[in-house]
């Protein structure tokens, strides 16, 4: 089994998530007391989240190369960064590892795509949202994106930022969503995104009859096909 280098913390709610699934999943797949080989960096967001509103994406990508050589030197096979938003640093990140990196943003272009999604809406930060960053690697799958409109944006960013990485789920915050949701479906999408790793917390499939591509168990997953792949 390979060791999974996890760069966590943002927040570190959903890199909760993270380490249970990937554990839960090896002991579905090995059986017996197998659980994953991991090595965690979790960052102080407060620091991560004060360079991200600043837009100092440089030293945020400083800090994370940083903590992922760190990783790589005690053993790491390949790295996770467990936020969807901070991989608009990835490439900043790769140049400090001789490791790879388990693109988020790939990982879920590849089932969409196996799902013959060919128009999906995006729900995230309002990084992820309006950059381009992510966008592009989905749409690079030949897919269309489509993202709710700046009043939803903001509404969509706020839940995230105010309640979602401290913990907080709230059933009004989760009509906010549905209704996003509903509005993309009315521009044709086949299915959603949950392109933050906490939306997870909130919205669930039964929900809503909405396909939801769930970032957080979809990184998962393939971490531990990765890590599983020639025993
Ligand atoms: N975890 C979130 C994401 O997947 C947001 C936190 C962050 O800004 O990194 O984008």
């Amino acid at each position: 089994m390979k060791t999974i280098g996890m760069l966590g913390g943002m927040s570190w709610e959903s890199t909760a998530l993270y380490y249970r699934s990937i554990n839960e999943l090896v002991r579905q797949q090995l059986g017996g007391l197998h659980s994953a080989k991991i090595v965690l960096h979790s960052v102080d967001f407060e620091e991560i989240e004060t360079l991200q509103r600043a837009g100092d994406w440089q030293r945020a990508g400083e800090i994370l190369g940083e903590a992922a050589r760190g990783l790589e030197l005690v053993g790491a096979d390949f790295l996770l960064i467990c936020t969807n938003t901070m991989h608009l640093v990835a490439a900043q990140v790769s140049e400090y590892i001789q490791i790879p990196l388990l693109h988020l943003a790939d990982a879920t272009a590849t089932r969409l795509r196996d799902a013959g999604v060919t128009k999906v809406g995006l729900l995230g930060t309002a990084y992820t949202m309006e950059q381009v960053f992510y966008k592009e690697r989905i749409e690079a799958a030949g897919i269309e994106v489509i993202v709710p409109d700046k009043a939803g944006r903001d509404e969509v960013n706020r839940i995230i930022f105010t309640e979602l990485c401290l913990g907080v789920v709230n059933d009004d915050s989760r009509e906010i969503y549905l209704q996003q949701i509903e509005q993309m479906r009315s521009a044709g999408v086949q299915a959603v995104i949950e392109g933050c790793t906490e939306i997870t917390m909130l919205l669930q499939p039964q929900h809503t009859d909405m396909p939801l591509f769930d970032t957080t168990a979809i990184h998962a997953e393939e971490a531990v096909r990765l890590a599983l792949v020639g025993g």
